[in-house]
């Protein structure tokens, strides 16, 4: 239908006849003269009609925003002084000799010629023409670039794409299953796949050596911000390999696209063990763009009188840390007090702080409602510790380790943000040596990262100390967000027994659950490994995008449905029926009815 794109004519196409097809971004009206905007994937180019051609100026005058209109006309340079500069097609325009409607269009919701902030429920409901703005089309372009990327480099290494089922059996990565009735088998149900792991790994027994998929995953978690039931990972598995090569492989797989798409050079991604990165920042993907540090102080505060910090100080399951914060005394009291409102999101009861106005004067220099509680040099003790100096800040946390982590970790990157600590665009970095398993808190024992990671330590060790195993899994991180994870898998049959032992599966249930794994491990297991990464939010850092819904073509809410289909939606009742499954509907209140006499 069209000789060119909108987006794509310029001075070279001077005198040459054009056809273009799209929609009509604006319509302009200058005294006998029309101007149509005409948009379409590439960009937006301007159409001229004069009363000259009378016919097409009338059909022109019909026009109105979004209609789908066809247009015939000779490209021609703008009059001088009329040219756009910040249009990629401002140095021409088409003068229009005909034009035909191809679809009429009702008034959009919001307008599309100029960006509004509209609502996102709005946004979502008309997806459709929320998409037809360039910031949606530009993103999602661009994903588009990173799946292509990604494939081409993979399959340059030699990983093969493989699907792996989405009706299925559960696979344990800690969220809740989405659950599809079988109609074939009454009372059962597939389960949709958390990840392909157990298929990645089956095809690794069966000798694929190097796999890839490009693999929707379905998760129904409690609602979290930034998350999706339904999100995309690029996941990867392969064979005879150690956690260096595919490291390597993944790191450089990042940089190269970094590099190609972005024309960032990431540099070589360090490593940092996941117990350092706990200590030093209170959490597992660090946000290494900022330079703040926790360190901890317990040792100087567990005789003081203050049980505030000496409470946690004694409690092996309790922290207390300190936290410089440069140039920290400019703060208000006010801005404190809003931290102090943040950190207690996170559950902590406060958030004490030290200003040091004058170390030359010794105590007498430092300001806050809590040196007081600090006998001898204790507070100058911790001032040196964290190298504070005039003009500084200390906060402090003090409370259960996880609190403490959670809160000043999240204060960490706040104030990073707020104060634009932020020392570089990009920090990529591993961590590495999780351990194996966590507390459930039920005095059971969980997974880090999937019941079916390998320890770096012998069946032996881990089944003497399963608290203090480490595993051969790795996450890769970049500016506080996970990108990707994974780990070398157990390619052992006892050993997997064992670990899900510890994880107190019994076998009954482990055969019911994964038997098929635990039997295709006695069949000849190569040593394996991989990972997978978020696409989702890799495309979110890539493009600065500031939630993963504006990288995604039609994202369910932060309440799981789609604005759009209106999904989930009830089903006929012949449908429930032919599955085999009764709503439990909530009663509605009836009069209660005397079994006698029937009132
Ligand atoms: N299946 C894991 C996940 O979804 C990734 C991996 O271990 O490869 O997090």
């Amino acid at each position: 239908m069209r000789s060119h794109y909108c987006g794509s004519i310029n001075e070279t196409h001077t005198d040459q006849e054009v056809t273009l097809c799209g929609w009509v971004h604006r319509r302009r009206d200058h005294g006998g003269v029309i101007f149509l905007d005409l948009r379409d994937r590439e960009g937006v180019a301007q159409i001229v009609f004069d009363p000259d051609t009378p016919e097409c100026f009338s059909a022109a005058e019909k026009v109105r925003s979004e209609f789908v209109v066809k247009v015939t006309g000779r490209v021609r340079l703008r009059p001088a002084g009329t040219e756009n500069k910040d249009m990629a097609t401002g140095k021409i325009e088409v003068l229009g000799k005909s034009l035909e409607i191809l679809a009429r269009a009702k008034t959009p919701p919001f307008p599309l010629d100029e960006y509004v902030d509209v609502g996102e429920d709005t946004r979502l409901r008309y997806r459709y023409m929320d998409l037809r703005r360039p910031e949606m089309q530009n993103r999602l372009r661009f994903r588009s670039k990173v799946t292509s990327y990604l494939r081409r480099f993979l399959d340059e290494q030699g990983f093969m794409d493989v699907e792996t089922p989405i009706l299925t059996r559960a696979t344990p990565e800690g969220a809740r299953d989405y659950l599809v009735p079988s109609r074939t088998h009454e009372g059962c149900f597939f389960a949709l796949p958390q990840s392909p792991q157990l298929f990645k790994q089956l095809l690794m027994m069966s000798g694929f050596d190097r796999y890839y998929q490009i693999a929707k995953c379905f998760r129904d978690e409690d609602l979290r911000a930034d998350r999706q039931p339904e999100f995309t990972q690029i996941d990867i598995e392969a064979s005879f390999i150690d956690e260096n090569t595919i490291m390597s492989i993944t790191e450089t797989m990042i940089r190269s696209m970094f590099r190609d798409l972005l024309s960032v050079d990431l540099g070589e991604f360090p490593r940092m063990p996941f117990s350092e990165a706990m200590r030093r920042f209170g959490s597992d993907k660090p946000d290494m763009r900022i330079s703040l540090e926790m360190v901890d102080v317990a040792d100087l505060l567990k005789s003081v009188e203050f049980k505030v910090f000496s409470g946690p100080a004694n409690d092996p399951k309790g922290r207390v840390v300190a936290m410089r914060l440069p140039k920290g005394g400019e703060l208000s009291r006010k801005q404190i007090d809003d931290y102090t409102k943040f950190v207690g999101i996170y559950g902590a009861k406060g958030l004490a702080y030290i200003k040091v106005n004058e170390l030359a004067k010794g105590i007498e220099g430092l300001q806050s409602p809590i040196v007081k509680f600090m006998p001898g040099n204790i507070a100058l003790e911790i001032i040196e510790r964290v190298g504070a100096q005039d003009g500084d800040l200390v906060f402090f946390g003090a409370d259960k380790a996880k609190i403490v982590n959670e809160a000043i970790g999240a204060l960490r990157v706040k104030l990073g943000h707020d104060l634009k600590l932020l020392e570089r665009e990009w920090a990529p970095l591993w961590v590495v040596d999780f351990p194996m398993f966590e507390e459930t808190g039920d005095g059971g024992l969980t997974a880090i990262h999937h019941p079916f990671t390998a320890p770096s330590c012998s069946l032996e060790t881990v089944e003497k100390d399963p608290e203090s195993a480490l595993s051969r899994a790795y996450d890769m991180v970049l500016n506080g967000t996970e990108l990707g994870g994974g780990s070398i898998r157990i390619h052992d049959a006892d050993m997997q027994e064992a670990v899900l032992k510890i994880l107190g599966i019994t076998e009954e249930q482990a055969k019911e659950k994964f038997g098929f794994l635990l039997e295709a491990l006695k069949f000849g297991a190569p040593p394996h490994g991989g990972l997978a990464f978020g696409l989702d939010r890799l495309v979110m850092l890539m493009t600065g995008a500031s939630s993963i819904r504006e990288v995604i073509a039609f994202p369910k809410t932060q309440s799981a449905m789609c604005m759009l289909t209106e999904a989930p939606g009830t089903v006929d009742p012949k449908q429930l029926r032919e599955l085999n499954i009764r709503l439990r509907v909530k009663e509605e209140a009836k009069p209660a009815v005397d079994a006698n006499t029937g009132n």
